[in-house]
């Protein structure tokens, strides 16, 4: 099935209209095609000047061919042959914000999942107003400085990986705020984060009912950020910054977490909340989604952030995670994505799933 790089960029269509799973060669990629592989799609690989090379140490994950552009925004210029090969494309992450979110829901391609939510989860105002009106519960979020009560975390719009983000342990700490843009001061909550993997299948007349399908917990982790997550071996905040030190959020891995059992029942209401909030707004989030959010000591669950698709810490669940082989045995987010398409296709339901 491969093709040679020279050709990469003619690709014939392929003889049967088996859609082809494709996506951006970044982030999740290896579990999107392991898994489409494993529901018997072919796979395409979207990638920037050469196909990357490592993905020939993972024959189980390597796309069965690439098209490649020389820069991301290119491929709004392949459309018509990411069509012709009944290319559906999944989003993450890294597709989105390296194409941005608008050119993104612009392309003439069908998407895994509805396009209309990246206007929401782009924009963290309309991200708010949307999770709060689901009544979900969010750090608190101060208009002026001198409302701030206690410790705070000022967000910078469009901070990569929480550079530019600062923290304050109270209003003085603040001192004279000067924003140098658009920003956020939110309540810097205490308690441990959790980042959990959700699917939501309109398909689904089984298991744990939301809107019109179900709502699946496929798996959870929790960041490592540099430098934060080990600054505090260093001491105090001031004298961190005396010398210099600004505390950022940058994310360097993933690793694994589970809750506490008698959490679960928090976990999922948050999750159904969103979703059925989402059915009211924007005609619903299909597919994987990620609540990120801080559990308190008085185990509230606060949501700082939601990623409406694919996370990297799905990655840790290649082969199963705990809650995802409740579901089925060894199922990662990548192939619960494609048994969503499968089931779609078989149903005569794609429009449900696609946009
Ligand atoms: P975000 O860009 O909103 O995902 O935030 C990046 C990181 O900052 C998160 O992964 C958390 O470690 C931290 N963070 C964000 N918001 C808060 C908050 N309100 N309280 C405590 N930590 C936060």
């Amino acid at each position: 099935m491969g093709i040679s790089l020279a050709d990469s960029n003619r690709l014939a269509p392929l003889r049967d209209r088996t859609p082809s799973v494709t996506t951006l060669c970044s982030h999740s990629s290896l579990q999107i095609f392991h898994g489409a592989r494993a529901e018997g799609f072919p796979t395409l690989g979207l990638a920037v000047g050469t196909p990357p090379r490592f993905y020939d140490a993972f024959p189980l994950a390597r796309p069965d061919r690439f098209l490649t552009v020389p820069r991301v925004k290119d491929l709004s210029g392949v459309t018509d042959q990411l069509r012709d090969v009944g290319a559906i494309l999944i989003p993450h992450g890294s597709f989105v914000e390296y194409l941005g979110p608008e050119a993104f829901a612009a392309l003439d391609v069908p998407v895994f999942g509805n396009r209309a939510v990246l206007g929401w989860e782009s924009d963290r105002r309309k991200e708010r107003e949307w999770l709060e009106s689901a009544g979900v519960s969010m750090p608190k979020r101060f208009e002026d400085p001198s409302e701030v009560d206690g410790p705070v975390i000022v967000k910078y719009y469009g901070a990569k990986g929480g550079k530019g983000f600062f923290l304050a342990k109270n209003r003085e700490a603040l001192g004279d705020f000067h924003p140098t843009g658009p920003h956020v001061i939110q309540e810097y909550v205490l308690g441990t984060r959790y980042y959990m993997h959700f699917f939501y299948s309109p398909l689904s007349d089984r298991g744990y009912r939301v809107g019109h399908g179900s709502l699946e917990l496929l798996g959870m982790d929790r960041r490592d950020e540099a430098n934060i997550d080990e600054l505090y071996k260093l001491g105090a905040q001031e004298e961190l910054l005396k010398a210099g030190i600004r505390p950022t959020f940058v994310v360097t891995g993933n690793v694994p977490v589970i809750l506490r059992e008698s959490l679960l029942p928090k976990a999922f209401e948050v999750g159904a909340r969103i979703i059925e909030r989402s059915i009211e707004l924007f005609g619903g989030m299909v597919g994987p989604f990620c609540v990120e959010g801080i559990m308190t000591e008085e185990l509230e669950f606060k949501v700082f952030e939601i990623s409406t698709r694919i996370v990297a810490g799905t990655n840790l669940f290649i082969s199963g995670s705990p809650y995802s082989d409740l579901v089925a045995p060894g199922l990662s987010t990548g192939r619960r994505i494609a048994q969503e398409i499968h089931r779609a296709r078989a149903e005569g339901r794609l429009g449900e799933v696609l946009s």
